[in-house]
């Protein structure tokens, strides 16, 4: 009898385990996601700055299914798990398994220690929230452009807090597309000043000094004004505050300066770090639960050495193909995998056709090559992922 597989969260680590496990024969596939859809989370930064729409950056998730034998989604909220009965909890009722990958993601970590940080500025980790914040930006630009002649138009400033791949990414493309927008449209007076707070004395901390060198040069520039080695302190509704005591004005805010594990983590007896995330063997597998996978962001991830890996949606994929493989081993009575993932490489997006690329630690280039291969690669990733779900559309007479 095919064993059930449910697997949480439909984002790049999920979809990855239900390509992998559909239509093999020993199993049926259940992914659960809370959205119908399926985030493109890494070209978050694009939508923000309006430079991709929602279609742009979304892949229907119930349709892709469907596209695939053996494989349902249901659209739920999971809110615990009996690992013992082997059943997972939902806001719609409870969904019993076999084997169950977890592979809820991560969210955007607002440290309570930071007063006014989580009211006033705005994360990008989920749909809604970037969605909000491009709405919000834009009728500013808008409003900006009414107010032109009547002497009071002013200079307005985005800060972007946090140094890492999601808040260069951001600041980037924000100025990027600022200027060009800019360029085309001169009522808008002195124009948007962008400010990237970064907390250590260098951007990408912790990544290979290439892309360091490259994401400052580029941002520099861009005109942004990064602001080197010091923490966010406290933020209202119009400035924010350093630790260092430095005061600066803003108009939007976004936070990037840090992740936590999705929050079902909390709810389930299991070992895990300050961050949340669950602790994982080499197999994939959850520390002393056997038939539970834990894969993407929500995982500790780490490199052969033990240092952890940054959250990258490359790290899901190849923890999401690890565990796949070893359910169909355990399925089949084969001895599991082990294996330590390897990071294929980083793209660093610096704007509109322009990226910072490494891979395999020794390949690298940047400018507009870096730029049309992220394009490239992110094309072709949802291209074929939209075209199944394109298939199954067409097969419903829903076109
Ligand atoms: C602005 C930005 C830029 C980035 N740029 C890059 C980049 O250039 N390259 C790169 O490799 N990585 C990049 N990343 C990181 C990358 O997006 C993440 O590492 C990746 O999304 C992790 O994939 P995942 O499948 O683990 O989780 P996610 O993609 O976050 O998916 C998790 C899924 O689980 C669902 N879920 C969560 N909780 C529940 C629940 N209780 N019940 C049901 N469903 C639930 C969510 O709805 C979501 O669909 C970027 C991130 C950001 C924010």
């Amino acid at each position: 009898m095919a064993q059930k597989v449910v697997i949480v969260g439909a984002g790049y680590a999920g979809i990855r385990v239900m390509q992998r496990l559909s239509g093999c024969r020993d199993v049926e596939v259940t992914l659960v996601d809370q959205h119908p859809y399926h985030y493109l989370q890494t070209e978050a930064y694009a939508l923000i700055a309006q430079q991709a729409t929602l279609s742009d950056v979304t892949v229907d998730v119930p349709a892709l299914c469907a596209s695939y034998p053996q494989t349902v989604f249901v659209k739920a909220k999971v809110t615990g798990a009996d690992f013992d009965a082997r059943y997972v909890r939902t806001d719609k009722g409870e969904i019993p398994y076999d084997y169950l990958v977890l592979a809820m993601g991560s969210r955007t970590y607002f440290p309570q220690t930071v007063p006014g940080l989580k009211t006033y500025s705005h994360g990008v980790k989920s749909l809604q929230r970037a969605f909000e914040f491009r709405q919000k930006f834009e009728r500013e630009l808008f409003e900006r452009m009414g107010s032109e002649g009547d002497g009071e138009c002013r200079n307005f400033a985005v800060v972007v807090a946090g140094a890492g791949l999601s808040g260069v990414e951001i600041a980037a493309e924000m100025a990027d597309y600022t200027r060009r927008f800019l360029r085309k449209n001169r009522m808008l007076c002195d124009g948007v000043e962008i400010v990237l707070i970064a907390s250590h004395h260098e951007l990408l901390s912790g990544m290979h000094p290439y892309l360091q060198r490259q994401a400052k040069d580029r941002l520099e520039a861009l005109g942004v004004n990064i602001v080197f080695g010091s923490r966010v302190a406290s933020v209202d509704a119009v400035s924010v505050t350093l630790e260092n005591g430095q005061r600066i004005k803003f108009d939007f805010m976004i936070f990037a300066g840090g992740t936590v594990a999705s929050t079902l983590t909390r709810k389930l007896p299991l070992e895990r770090n300050e961050r949340g995330q669950i602790s994982v063997t080499s197999e994939a597998r959850v520390k002393g639960r056997e038939n539970v996978f834990a894969v993407g962001d929500v995982a500790q991830l780490t490199t052969a050495e033990g240092k952890r890996l940054p959250a990258t949606a490359n790290g899901a994929e190849k923890s999401a193909e690890l565990a796949a493989e070893n359910i169909l081993r355990s399925v089949r009575g084969l001895p599991l995998l082990r294996r330590t993932i390897r990071l294929e490489g980083f793209m660093v997006a610096l704007g509109r056709y322009n990226a910072a690329v490494l891979l395999f630690d020794r390949i690298r280039f940047g400018g507009l090559a870096g730029g049309v291969m992220k394009r490239l690669i992110t094309d072709r990733y949802k291209y074929l992922l939209d075209s199944r779900a394109y298939k199954t559309f067409r097969r419903l007479k829903r076109f």
